[in-house]
């Protein structure tokens, strides 16, 4: 056999190997196929993104399924995909009642439901209060130090503290800095 003719099958079979690789890595744990890399599309936005591959080469949900996780921004309405981190602001039921014509009956069904009718997630009602899920584009968080967790499947919040909690329960100061170039700004929390 001629050395050309030896790293042809040598390179033959290495991409049958990749190719059969590739394939045994397609079903998802949702049952579907999946590539590692794709575009998902929700709510008239579409990104693309990598899924994590255990040892096997799966993951537990292809982009199809990933992509019905998406759930619209309480405030804005962009969507929140999955991975993003949240916002957990807070608003009374009783303006949110007045802005939307919503009655008694209709907000016991949603708080029941933990969605109000645009989708948008209701974290936790008690009180009259309502926490509702965020984004966290530049317009809709106030700053970063808002995050309280990140979108996770199948379509739930897990929590972090946010700046601002940690800084509330630990006994060290903390600083929340609006501007770290200008210490003017800083407050100890
Ligand atoms: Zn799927
Ligand atoms: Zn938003």
């Amino acid at each position: 056999m001629s050395l050309r003719n030896f790293f042809r099958q040598v390179f033959f079979k290495t991409q049958r190997a990749v190719q059969r690789q590739v394939f045994q890595s397609k079903i998802a744990g949702c049952g579907h196929k999946f590539l590692p890399k794709d575009e998902i599309t929700a709510l008239g936005r579409t990104i693309t993104t990598g899924v994590p591959l255990d040892e096997n080469g799966s993951t537990p949900y292809c982009h199809c399924c990933l992509a019905e996780m998406v759930v619209p921004c309480a405030w804005c309405h962009e969507p929140i995909f999955i991975g993003n981190p949240i916002t957990l602001y807070i608003i009374t039921e009783k303006k949110l009642k007045n802005e939307y014509g919503f009655s008694d009956q209709e907000m016991e069904q949603y708080k029941k439901d933990g969605e109000l009718p645009d989708g948008s997630i209701i974290y936790k009602a008690s009180n009259g209060w309502l926490t509702l899920v965020g984004c966290g584009y530049t317009d809709c968080a106030d700053t970063g130090a808002d995050y309280s967790g990140t979108w996770m499947p199948p379509g739930k919040v897990e929590r972090f503290a946010s700046m601002i909690e940690l800084g509330m329960q630990s006994n060290a100061n903390a600083v929340f800095a609006e501007n770290c170039s200008k210490p003017e700004t800083f407050q100890v929390l």
